[in-house]
């Protein structure tokens, strides 16, 4: 499961942990990503920062890892990578890459996307207020054949986005993220300004 994790919230993990019921995975692997190429122009917190609040809000989760690989690699992420670093380190492992459906829609643009078709299964999942259609879409008009799973989960309506706004407003995040993970903004003035 990828993403920028900034922070990581308890929509992340209800994701996390349906997916998984559903599909029977033996784990996930939570990867924050390192310097996101679609992000350049935007202020991301630290990759360790953004790591350790996902070690904060994982733990006691059996089945949930934290994987540090994008964070460590230097250069710019790209997911292709990152799924052949995987095959290395767990061969004959089936690999799913979980995300959002506005992630999936960019997709078809990532850089070596035939490679993430031939490495993975993508698992896709609604997050509240999106459609499916236009993810279907993009992923059927697409030359690439990837292999797509549509699941339905929970619909929990956190966001990364809503939570560093309401830190910034000074307005309360409980019962958004763990209470770990909101001892650690708080103690490390993240999203202040
Ligand atoms: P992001 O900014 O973290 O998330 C985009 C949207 O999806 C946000 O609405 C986010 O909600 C939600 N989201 C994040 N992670 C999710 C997950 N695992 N499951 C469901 N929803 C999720 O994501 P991003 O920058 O698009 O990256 C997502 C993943 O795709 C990363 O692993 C990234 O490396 C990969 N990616 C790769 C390439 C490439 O290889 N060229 C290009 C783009 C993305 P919140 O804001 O609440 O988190």
């Amino acid at each position: 499961m990828g993403g920028t994790f900034d922070p990581i919230h308890n929509g992340h993990l209800g994701i996390a942990q349906s997916v998984a019921e559903q599909l029977d995975f033996d784990r996930v692997l939570f990867i924050p990503t390192g310097n996101p190429n679609f992000k350049q122009d935007r202020k991301v917190t630290p990759g360790p920062a953004r790591a350790h609040m996902v070690k904060l809000a994982i733990k006691g989760h059996e089945h949930f890892e934290l994987d540090t690989c994008e964070v460590d690699r230097a250069g710019i992420t790209y997911t292709a990578d990152t799924l052949k670093e995987l095959t290395e380190r767990f061969p004959g492992a089936e690999l799913y890459f979980i995300m959002g459906a506005d992630s999936a829609a960019t997709l078809v643009h990532w850089r070596r996307a035939e490679q993430v078709a031939d490495l993975c299964h993508i698992v896709v999942v609604q997050r509240p207020g999106q459609s499916m259609e236009f993810v279907r879409a993009a992923l059927e008009s697409s030359p690439i054949a990837f292999s797509v799973r549509y699941v339905d989960v929970p619909q929990v309506d956190v966001s990364s986005t809503d939570i560093r706004e309401r830190v910034r407003r000074g307005d309360t995040i409980e019962d958004m993220l763990p209470r770990a993970v909101a001892e650690y903004i708080e103690n490390n003035g993240l999203y202040k300004e």
